[in-house]
């Protein structure tokens, strides 16, 4: 179960310039999730590989500022938030989390790097 945002202006702008900050893979990947399942509490197994392959090209096209506009915009419509409001999901299948607080550009806690290594395996969908 899911929370909706109801955080301060400043965990916003915080949240936004997290997304801003991730390197262009997990950019890619989130914008082609929103592509892939647009229904961000749907069933899982809507999930169109096909439109994620698609949007995953068409993402590679794309400067990062407009893939980080395009996936905050995405993420703040729905406004869902894990429980305690700590990570906003910035994807629609809740494998994807910015924090409300600032991130450091240079992590150096291996526990932040934990996302990354989500990311690895949610790029490839399709590998059983
Ligand atoms: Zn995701």
């Amino acid at each position: 179960m899911a929370w909706s945002w109801s955080h301060t202006a400043d965990a916003y702008a915080a949240a936004e310039e997290n997304v801003r900050n991730k390197d262009r893979e997990w950019l890619e990947i989130v914008f082609a999730e929103w592509h892939a399942c647009p229904d961000p509490v749907g069933d899982p197994e809507e999930f169109d590989e096909k439109k994620y392959d698609k949007a995953l090209q068409r993402a590679a096209r794309l400067p990062e500022t407009d893939l980080a506009a395009y996936v905050w915009d995405r993420m703040s419509e729905y406004a869902i938030c894990t429980n305690g409001g700590f990570e906003a999901y910035a994807c629609p299948c809740g494998c994807h989390l910015v924090s409300f607080d600032r991130e450091e550009p240079e992590q150096e806690q291996p526990d932040l790097e934990q996302a990354e290594t989500d990311d690895e395996q949610e790029s490839r969908p399709t590998d059983e």
